[in-house]
């Protein structure tokens, strides 16, 4: 997947020349749209918009002399006789006019001597006359017909085109130079009122700028009757032509609606005189800006995250709407160029549309991803903390067990346990709330000393830690810190003390993150067990713990399947050599591993939670087989094992009281000296009811620890066992007898049984007796043996 997405990054070149698909869309979008001229009321009302702001007088060179509805009227007729416009003429010259056009048609006869007297006038200056022709189609298609005018009037008169090209939506827009070229070259009235030099062809566009109504004007009626303002006339251009309505001719124009065509010619010679025929760059060089506009305003760059902010992209597209308003009426006003704006307006709309549609995108995009990344949180985190979980862990040690490939080889990584001691009480002190921030102080501390280190949450009282270091000494010195960490916290105003102890569990060759964190968990175990600041996870202690729950299951079994007996070793009175009492001691001949030694199964079922049902067994054992050599004829007090945590166990006591009942006499418990001392208050207790309950108590393996006389007053124990190290040195040390004898003397004052343990020889035993020990147990008597054997050893002994 990352490999193919490099190769991408490699084609990043290609990619760039990629043309984005939505400047693709506008191009042809605005393309399609200038092609059709659907765009030419916009582009109208911005023209109109122009011509307002540019709005001016026209230049008083030029008179329109309109030919009226009172001039017709005062006529009584139309057409005239041409013998009107001869006066006309003559008025004009008169008052000084410098040429006379005409946008009448003269190209029919009228009657012959008002056409010869209007010839007549224009033949006493010639060229100062200027009359119109008019081309059009002819029915032949293609073929154009001039309207000339008679050829009376037109010999010593100026002859232009009143042609007025007029757009497919019926208006007008443009005025032409001329037309057609040569020999048959016309130039239009406009440029020949204003002098333009000949032979130019071809259109411009008309500037409305100013009002045909503008221009200065007279009434054919009053110019006829000789009764207007000459100094409208003199040293000017005039133009006569049709204002009446009824002789139709005019034209529509964008801006001003219908308009006598005599004025369109006026204001070409406005224009043309001015020096301001106005044109309108090609459609290509429109549609180029267009394109650049929409470039520059493009929305592609909202879908890369290119530190191209929407905010931006509006200032632009602001930037942009000024300018398509504003920089046409400034180039018009300085040129006579007429910028084209409504394919810009096109091409901006369609980038607003896209930025809108990119920008809605962006947004379903980001709700999208924040969702995901909220599921992914929840996901990777413990609710109650928000510290990372035990997946997040997992993770972070995966990352670091396979790290980039640079730094790959340097790299040693371990992963810890760490336990909150006594959670359970700060839990308790502080509350619930406040305890998960003692959780996430704690968390707090550990990321503090290991920088760069992942910590999670693991579950209530343990955090998990994964840190990598680039060689072995610096990640044991990391971990070291970690033992160090400050167990003061401050949480909502508590003061607590949240001591940790680690389990660490340091990377070997082909680790996985699994294993090694339950490895560190495992290792916090012990750290627990055994109270230990710091453990490291041992390989050996693991295939330990494998094999004793191995062993601990074949033990349920071997209970059920009768692999365990009880065997006795009689206790020998010293003082009568009366056999009456015996310690039951537990055996197990395991199918495949043979017979396995108690010391070995018994503390393995401590650890495992084992030892409770294993006791009961050797109690129901040991009863039973009381029952049998009291219905034999010799009752004895047999003794069991009682492990140290048992005696603090209420169920197992409870147990032992209902198993023993109505048999309690020949029972005895016997209980290690160091369980005792550990747990004396809770001991104590239980001690009491079995002795109420009429069971015997024996104090076991006493001077193999930490033996204290005075604490021996506190037990209320019928019996005190030497442990076998307090006697083997008896015979020897002079000092050891002291101690002995001292303790026998204690305990018999306190109304204690004493029995000497392990006693394997005669002086030995002879010894122990001399200071008043009572029972002698051990080899020299008896090896520990079946029931079976323990009857024939008490018959033979009775036989003796
Ligand atoms: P313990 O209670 O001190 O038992 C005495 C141990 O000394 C026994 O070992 C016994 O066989 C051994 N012994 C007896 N006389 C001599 C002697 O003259 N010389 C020597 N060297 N040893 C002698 P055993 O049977 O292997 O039991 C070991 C320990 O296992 C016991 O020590 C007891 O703590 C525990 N144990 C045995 N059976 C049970 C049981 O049913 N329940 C519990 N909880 N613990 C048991
Ligand atoms: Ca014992
Ligand atoms: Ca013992």
């Amino acid at each position: 997947m990352s490999a193919v997405r490099a190769r991408l990054g490699r084609l990043a070149g290609l990619r760039a020349l990629r043309p984005s698909l939505g400047l693709l869309a506008v191009a042809a979008a605005v393309a399609a749209v200038m092609a059709t001229g659907l765009l030419r009321p916009v582009e109208d009302a911005f023209a109109h918009l122009r011509f307002s702001l540019l709005r001016h007088q026209p230049s008083q060179a030029l008179t329109v002399v309109e030919i009226d509805a009172p001039s017709i009227r005062a006529a009584g007729r139309w057409p005239w006789p041409r013998d009107r416009f001869a006066v006309a003429i003559r008025n004009l010259e008169a008052a000084g006019a410098k040429t006379v056009g005409f946008d009448v048609d003269f190209s029919l006869q009228s009657d012959a001597a008002a056409d010869r007297s209007m010839a007549e006038v224009i033949a006493v200056r010639p060229g100062a006359v200027i009359l119109p022709t008019f081309v059009q189609e002819a029915s032949r298609k293609g073929a154009l017909v001039e309207t000339h005018p008679l050829q009376g009037l037109s010999d010593s008169a100026l002859i232009a085109s009143v042609n007025v090209p007029v757009d497919t939506d019926g208006r007008v827009r443009r005025y032409h130079f001329g037309f057609g070229g040569g020999e048959t070259y016309r130039q239009s009235m406009g440029a020949a009122l204003s002098e333009a030099p000949g032979q130019r062809t071809g259109p411009f566009l008309l500037d409305y700028s100013i009002q045909p109504y503008d221009v200065p004007r007279l009434s054919f009626e009053d110019v006829f009757q000789n009764r207007f303002d000459k100094t409208k006339v003199a040293g000017k251009a005039i133009l006569v032509g049709a204002r009446a309505l009824e002789l139709g001719d005019t034209f529509s124009t964008p801006p001003y609606g219908t308009v006598p065509g005599v004025y369109l010619h006026a204001l070409a010679f406005e224009q043309l005189r001015a020096g301001r025929a106005l044109f309108a760059p090609a459609g290509l060089v429109t549609f180029g800006l267009a394109m650049a506009l929409a470039f520059w305003l493009r929305a592609a760059r909202l879908d890369r995250d290119k530190g191209a902010s929407l905010a931006a992209l509006v200032r632009r597209h602001a930037f942009a709407a000024a300018a398509i308003l504003l920089v046409p009426v400034a180039v018009q006003a300085v040129s006579p160029i007429s910028l084209e704006v409504a394919p810009l307006i096109l091409a901006q709309a369609l980038c607003v549309l896209w930025a809108t549609r990119a920008e809605l995108d962006r947004r379903a995009k980001a709700i999208v991803a924040e969702r995901e990344a909220g599921l992914l949180h929840l996901a990777l985190h413990e609710p109650e903390t928000e510290l990372p979980n035990r997946r997040a862990l997992l993770a972070g040690i995966a990352e670091r067990l396979a790290p980039t490939a640079e730094d790959a080889a340097a790299r040693c990584v371990a992963v810890a346990a760490v336990g909150i001691d006594r959670y359970p009480a700060i839990r308790a002190a502080v509350g619930y709330g406040l305890s998960n921030l003692v959780v996430r102080a704690v968390a707090g501390r550990i990321e503090a000393a290991c920088p760069g280190a992942r910590v999670a949450h693991l579950s209530t009282s343990v955090l998990g830690l994964a840190v990598a270091a680039p060689d072995a000494a610096g990640l044991e010195a990391v971990i070291a810190g970690l033992a160090q960490i400050d167990p003061n916290y401050e949480v909502g105003g508590h003061r607590v003390d949240a001591h940790v102890k680690l389990g660490v569990a340091y990377a070997g060759e082909d680790a996985d993150a699994d294993s090694l964190l339950e490895h560190a968990a495992l290792a916090l175990d012990l750290a627990r067990r055994d109270d230990e600041a710091l453990v490291v996870f041992d390989p050996a202690s693991l295939a330990e713990t494998q094999v004793n729950l191995a062993l601990m299951t074949d033990m349920q079994k071997g209970l059920a399947e009768g692999q365990f007996e009880l065997h006795y070793q009689p206790k020998w009175s010293a003082r009568d050599g009366s056999v009456t009492s015996a310690e039951g001691l537990i055996r197990w001949r395991h199918p495949t591993q043979g017979n396995i030694r108690p010391d070995h199964f018994v503390g393995v079922a401590e650890e495992t939670g084992r030892i409770r049902e294993l006791t009961l067994w050797t109690v129901e054992r040991a009863l039973e087989d009381a029952a049998r050599l009291q219905a034999a004829g010799r009752p004895m007090l047999l003794s069991v094992n009682i492990s140290g945590r048992l005696i603090v166990d209420d169920p197992f006591c409870a147990a032992v009281l209902a198993m023993a009942k109505g048999r309690e006499k020949q029972l005895c418990l016997e209980i290690t000296e160091t369980a005792l001392i550990s747990n004396t208050e809770a001991a104590q207790a239980s001690i009491a009811a079995f002795r109420a309950a009429g069971m015997k108590i024996s104090i076991d393996d006493y001077g193999a620890g930490l033996s204290s006389l005075s604490y021996l007053k506190m037990i209320d124990a019928n019996e005190l066992k030497l442990d076998r190290s307090l006697v083997l040195e008896v015979v020897e040390s002079e000092r050891d007898r002291k101690i002995l004898k001292s303790t026998v003397d204690l305990a018999h004052g306190l109304g204690m049984t004493v029995v000497a343990e392990g006693v394997e020889t005669e002086e030995i035993c002879g010894v122990l007796a001399s200071l008043g020990c009572d029972l002698i147990q051990g080899w020299l008597i008896a090896r520990p043996m079946p029931l079976a054997a323990l009857e024939d050893f008490l018959r033979q002994r009775e036989a003796a």
